[in-house]
């Protein structure tokens, strides 16, 4: 099928490579020209495990394009994605202004053809029909300027029902940075949310690979499972589902910060109800609170709609509060360990919200830092991916070392921010003997406590 991806980011981009890789023809398309110019040359703009391998050979068998024209990718689509950001507002409602000018842009730009335009960017609950009349709007604008449509090789005035012939879709989704690619192939479900029949079988034609697992690890699998739904549950449906996320990592460290005042284990804890199949054993590790682009800013997004629709939602708050708390659990350690932190230097390990991406939205670490520059601490990193790129240049407030050798050397203490597999096998007696006090605080609860300690740290935990 003919597929538009408007926006490539971490969801734009693997969402049209993955397609192109599974036999469809897509035309990216994104309004930053540097991105654009990355992308033709077959690199990729962001990090993420096998997506410039996919991308590449995409380019190679010519199924995938990149531009910044708009109306090219609109002409060529059948099917148009919205993947562009919705990014926080202070007030913690989304920041749509972004999908506002794609949709008028759209608008503005079709020609004649049936289309589905899906909304894949997390949009908040009633966009899809906002869209529609963006999109509305946006032709409206074009035929009120008079400007002539191309329709084949003639140019001519269309009526407006001849080229507004289009459904909105929503298709929320649920790709995890760090593993996108992977997600992309092997989802847990599938969701539609349309009233239109035409529609929803074009969507259902265009995940048919994946579905039936043609693309996936295990092939023996049965098939995805697609939910088809009206457009409004599609869209809370997303909302819902970081919002359950989030809220079980903040119960499990509200549990953590009551085990260390009893003296217990949450990791045995966590173990112990998690083999409860009601509870699951996913998302109760216990640490320095969830953060990145996505889950701070969708539980915020949800607890305003429920504001705007005279509805107080005092789980989500909650889940909010302790978070903001738990992020800030990696000063309250040091500062039983050092006690004054002032004057004191502290090393970050890992600054990206999560490992395997170099994705620093709303990362905890930049709380961190932040913080501590405030007590008057100095603060070095060593990140795997910030390191090694440009990225480092940015940050403030934080000096960025290029090993963890150079990381430990003079620190009073360490924080393991980030659980990068490769921290599990760093050469912690080097490190513990290049400090002025070997100490870790563990906010991931990732390393091997034993290990450590042989190493000559003194280990603390988030919970144990
Ligand atoms: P991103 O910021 O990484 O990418 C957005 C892209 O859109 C950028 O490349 C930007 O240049 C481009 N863009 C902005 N305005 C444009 C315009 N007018 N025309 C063309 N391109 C434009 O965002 P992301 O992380 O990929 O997220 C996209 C959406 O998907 C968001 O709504 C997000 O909440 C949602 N989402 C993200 C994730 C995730 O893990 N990142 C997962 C699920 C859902």
């Amino acid at each position: 099928m003919r597929v538009c991806v408007i926006g490539t980011g971490y969801v734009g981009l693997v969402t049209g490579a993955c397609l192109a890789h599974i036999g469809h023809h897509v035309i990216c398309v994104d309004n930053n020209e540097e991105k654009v110019k990355l992308m033709k040359a077959g690199q990729s703009p962001i990090f993420e495990p096998g997506l410039s391998e996919i991308m590449q050979a995409a380019i190679a068998s010519g199924k995938i394009e990149f531009t910044t024209d708009l109306g090219a990718g609109v002409n060529h689509g059948e099917i148009l994605f919205i993947a562009v950001g919705t990014p926080p507002l202070p007030t913690g409602e989304s920041d749509t202004r972004y999908v506002e000018a794609v949709a008028r842009g759209i608008g503005a730009h079709l020609n004649g053809g049936y289309k589905v335009i899906v909304n894949k960017s997390t949009v908040p609950i009633g966009s899809g029909d906002w869209v529609r009349m963006l999109v509305l709007d946006g032709i409206a604008e074009r035929q009120s300027e008079k400007v002539p449509v191309t329709a084949g090789s003639v140019k001519e005035e269309l009526p407006l029902t001849q080229i507004a012939e289009f459904d909105i879709v929503s298709n929320p989704e649920f790709l995890r940075e760090g593993s996108a690619v992977y997600d992309t192939f092997n989802p847990d479900r599938i969701v539609i949310g349309s009233n239109n029949p035409k529609a929803i079988a074009m969507m259902e034609e265009l995940y048919t690979p994946i579905v039936e697992r043609q693309f996936a690890e295990d092939k023996t699998l049965p098939p995805v499972p697609i939910v088809v739904t009206d457009l409004s549950s599609a869209e809370m449906i997303k909302y819902a589902a970081n919002a359950f996320l989030a809220t079980k990592i903040s119960f499990i460290n509200e549990v953590a910060n009551i085990c260390d005042r009893v003296g217990a284990d949450v990791t045995q804890v966590a173990k112990g109800i998690g083999l409860d199949s009601r509870i699951g054993n996913k998302f109760l590790q216990a640490g320095i609170g969830w953060g990145g682009s996505c889950f701070p800013k969708d539980v915020s997004a949800l607890i305003h709609t429920a504001d705007d629709y005279g509805y107080e939602a005092h789980l989500l708050k909650a889940a909010v509060s302790v978070n903001q708390r738990q992020r800030l659990i990696g000063v309250e350690k040091l500062q039983q360990v050092l006690k004054i932190l002032k004057g004191k230097t502290v090393g970050l390990l890992g600054l990206t919200f999560k490992p395997d991406t170099d994705d620093m939205r709303d990362a905890p670490a930049l709380n961190l830092i932040e913080h501590l520059n405030r007590l008057g601490t100095k603060v070095k990193a060593y990140d795997p991916i910030v390191s090694q790129s440009g990225m480092r240049h940015g940050l403030s407030g934080v000096m960025v070392e290029t090993d963890p050798e150079r990381l430990a050397d003079g620190c009073d203490a360490l924080v393991l921010v980030t659980d990068w597999k490769q921290f599990q096998h760093l050469d912690y007696e080097k490190m513990a003997s290049l400090m002025n006090n070997p100490v870790m605080i563990d906010g991931r609860n990732f390393l091997d406590r034993e290990k450590l300690q042989q190493a000559g740290f003194y280990y603390v935990g988030v919970g144990r």
